[in-house]
């Protein structure tokens, strides 16, 4: 373990002078990502700042009809929230899926935004990789990359962005609120999360001396057709291969709206407006969904020990289309669709 500084933020400005001041330091909320990348000496921060103690713990109606998310609310508390459970199914399905309950019980919102990729030689350093050290190359490309992407890869990097949670987020059109020098601003989830590109060890448009402060999410929740689908080797405490939040708004069998985003198989949650507007106003049956399928996965591309993954997104979607539109969100579909 690396010897670092331990301070504690008393309020948000604190917490955004602090981190403007010494830029190798780094926040921590529940720890159970940075704690472990700096055991695996990946991530060296000097300096620890402790966020925890920050009032981002309540989750709140807007006055728009939507709710507001705290930084600090815990993965847990998150799911089981009254009103997460009955307005935003998709999201806690989606955060239930992932981890254990431990690990829900410590992490943060704001946290599982910034959780780092899971590709092994991220983690490994005896090996070169791009994300980890700029320029030194990345050994997943010709390596075992059977978790690694098929979507908006790049030569310098094919890493996948882990998180469960940020899938259902992207797919319900949250917005990111963060704090920072200049003060404050909003990032719409399909943009806070960065392609690989020739700079991977940018992860998001988050500045560094930036705290994210909070999530909304829209009124349109998306409670009665919905799914949250995740294929993973194990049936839990497993990240995911491919995973996918399917909603929808069904009007006399015809889809009025649609939402798919795709994780496990990009940088970050992977969506397509084209898939999306092509189940618009369309029977809620197999073609549209395959359609929308082929749609979303347009550009696929399998390097040696994850090819398998395409074919697998593609069914997932299906399937997951499926169950949202039966209402059948956590089982395979029991009714007949056309
Ligand atoms: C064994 C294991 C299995 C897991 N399985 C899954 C899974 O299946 N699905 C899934 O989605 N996740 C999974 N996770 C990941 C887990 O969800 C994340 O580690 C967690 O969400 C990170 O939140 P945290 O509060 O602990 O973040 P921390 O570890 O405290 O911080 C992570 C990063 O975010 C930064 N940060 C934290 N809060 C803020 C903020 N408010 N503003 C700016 N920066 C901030 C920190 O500086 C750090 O860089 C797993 C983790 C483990 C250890
Ligand atoms: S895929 Fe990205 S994270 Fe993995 S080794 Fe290559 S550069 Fe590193």
């Amino acid at each position: 373990m690396i010897n670092f500084a331990y301070t504690r933020a008393t309020d948000i400005a604190d917490a955004v002078r602090q981190i403007a001041a010494d830029p190798a330091a780094k926040f921590i909320a529940g720890g159970t990502n940075l704690v472990d990348l700096m055991k695996y000496d990946v991530e060296r921060p000097a300096r620890l700042i402790d966020i925890t103690r920050l009032p981002l713990r309540s989750v709140e109606e807007t006055a728009n009809g939507g709710v507001r998310i705290g930084a600090l609310v815990p993965n847990s508390d998150l799911a089981y929230h009254p009103l997460i459970e009955a307005r935003y199914p998709l999201l806690s399905s989606a955060i239930l899926a992932g981890a254990s309950a431990q690990l829900r019980n410590m992490a943060s919102t704001g946290g599982n935004l910034l959780q780092r990729t899971r590709c092994f030689y991220f983690y490994d350093t005896a090996t070169p990789c791009n994300k980890r050290k700029p320029g030194s190359g990345c050994s997943a490309i010709d390596g075992i990359n059977r978790i690694n992407a098929i979507l908006g890869t790049s030569e310098a990097c094919i890493a996948t962005h882990p998180s469960d949670m940020c899938v259902a987020l992207a797919a319900l059109d949250a917005t990111v609120h963060v704090a920072g020098s200049a003060g404050e601003r909003t990032i719409p989830f399909a943009d806070f999360h960065r392609l690989p590109g020739d700079t991977p060890h940018i992860d998001t448009n988050l500045k560094p001396t930036e705290i994210i402060t909070g999530i909304e999410l829209p009124p349109r929740g998306f409670a009665t057709n919905y799914s949250y689908l995740k294929i993973r080797d194990r049936l839990s405490y497993a990240f995911a291969l491919v995973s996918v939040a399917a909603a929808m708004e069904i009007e006399g069998g015809r889809i009025t709206e649609a939402r798919v985003a795709l994780g496990g198989v990009a940088h970050k949650p992977w969506r397509r407006a084209a898939a999306e507007a092509a189940l618009r106003g369309e029977a809620a049956d197999r073609a549209a969904f395959a359609k929308a399928a082929d749609i979303l996965l347009r550009d696929a591309k399998g390097f040696a020990h994850n090819a398998f993954k395409v074919g697998l997104a593609r069914r997932a979607v299906e399937r997951a289309l499926t169950q949202a539109a039966n209402g059948t969100p956590q089982s395979q579909s029991s009714k007949k669709i056309r």
